[in-house]
């Protein structure tokens, strides 16, 4: 968990930079893309539609500063760009819809891990903003040597002995992954429930582990469809990602990490499954505002996102096991965080332990102040209403006090202000 958390520091640490210079928004992306028979440059021509233009403001998307662009236009005519490390800036002209145009080429050899060629979205490799959710059609080549993989829907494949075209769509896009492998990389497993196909996509060589993986996610995957709602997306795609010591779930699309497909079958590593999984509703489904984020950010999003997984438990073996969970992580608390520097109340938001231990906790009581159909039935709420939508800390209250008391959620604010464990709890 401790490294779940130094990945969404880094993010974290990186959105502040560029607070308060959001004006537009982003409908959707259309990226044809080729690889090179080398495997070395693949060449971006990108179509980005915006809308809420207002050109009295620069605009300033993402993307990595050592890719280099070789034109811009927007509807049609060539603008001028500066760079600013990571930020591309732009002053635009005056529209109601925009398209803006890129065509840049990225050498792999930066964007690869091991032998696979990632993309994911904090490698900064196409141009966006924060917070914002968009659709995405990625029309991909590759030589024959190369499998692709990316999340969404795959509408379309083409191959003719030299080449192979690949065709994703994706109507709620925001982390843009996309591997490129050699064919010879990945072995993959599927399986299907309800209409929806759970694909994985494992280096690692232990049957024993990916099976682990994949059973535990298709628990989860059915619990989570049955108790919060319909999962949207036609396909979830698991994935090794090499050389990197963390997970992490975008919209239908979970990266993992070989250490932790490794430690699977550890009691007490094998958290991360259902957790990632669960982010597919909580994170994914509907988003968590993070650019001017409240103090109750990482509660709302980390700590309701591993007490979902523990009530999936509660539900698969009974009271007992969450019980035991909950006694657990105030034990952890108690010997491991109480008095150190990672001792913090949960509103100082910080990717600490204390959001994964007490952070729980405190959900525990609230779900017992709502009673569990309250509970479940705000839960299904915010995912029903607002799928494909990012929320921030006062939506997600204005919908929990219709399904909770006033005097509960002041409660609950005041012990994410505060160390410790939960008075209600403590006993
Ligand atoms: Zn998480």
């Amino acid at each position: 968990m401790k490294k779940l958390a130094l990945l969404s520091m880094i993010l974290l640490c990186a959105m502040t930079v560029v607070a308060g210079e959001r004006w537009t928004e982003i409908v959707s992306y259309r990226l044809d893309m080729r690889l090179d028979s080398a495997g070395r440059l693949l060449n971006v021509q990108a179509l980005i539609r915006l809308a809420k233009d207002d050109s009295t403001k620069t605009v300033r998307l993402n993307f990595a500063d050592i890719i280099p662009i070789h034109k811009v236009t927007c509807n049609g005519d060539t603008i001028g760009y500066r760079r600013s490390q990571d930020g591309l800036l732009f002053q635009l002209p005056a529209f109601r819809k925009g398209e803006l145009r890129f065509n840049y080429t990225l050498e792999t050899d930066s964007f690869k891990s091991d032998r696979v060629i990632a993309l994911v979205r904090a490698r900064k490799w196409f141009p966006y903003l924060y917070d914002n959710v968009a659709s995405s059609k990625i029309n991909l080549t590759v030589p024959a040597g190369y499998y692709a993989y990316s999340s969404g829907k795959q509408s379309g494949y083409e191959f003719d002995g030299t080449n192979r075209q690949y065709h994703f769509r994706v109507k709620v896009n925001a982390g843009m992954p996309l591997f490129i492998a050699p064919v010879d990389y990945y072995t993959s497993q599927t399986q299907q429930w309800k209409g929806r196909q759970l694909n994985y996509f494992f280096h690692t060589t232990d049957t024993t582990k990916a099976n682990a993986v994949v059973r535990e996610s298709l628990q989860a995957f059915r619990f989570a469809y049955k108790f919060i709602g319909k999962y949207r997306p036609p396909t979830f795609t698991f994935i090794e990602f090499p050389g990197f010591d963390f997970c992490q779930s975008m919209p239908g699309f979970v990266l993992m990490g070989p250490e932790y497909i490794a430690d699977v079958n550890k009691p007490d590593k094998r958290y991360w499954v259902g957790h990632e999984t669960f982010h597919q509703w909580v994170g994914n489904g509907y988003f968590t505002r993070l650019y001017n984020h409240s103090p109750y950010t990482r509660f709302t999003e980390e700590s309701l996102t591993e007490y979902l997984r523990m009530v999936y438990l509660q539900k698969s073996f009974g009271d007992d096991t969450l019980k035991a969970m909950l006694r657990e992580n105030c034990r952890i608390y108690n010997t491991y965080i109480k008095g150190t520097e990672e001792d913090l109340p949960i509103a100082a938001n910080r990717p600490n332990w204390v959001t994964y231990t007490l952070g729980p906790v405190i959900w525990h009581v609230v779900r017992g102040e709502m009673g569990d159909k309250k509970w479940q039935k705000f839960i299904q709420k915010l995912y029903s209403k607002y799928y494909g939508k990012v929320i921030d800390y006062a939506v997600f209250r204005e919908q929990l006090v219709k399904f909770a008391s006033e005097e509960t959620v002041i409660k609950m604010e005041k012990c994410l202000n505060e160390k410790g464990i939960p008075a209600e709890f403590a006993e």
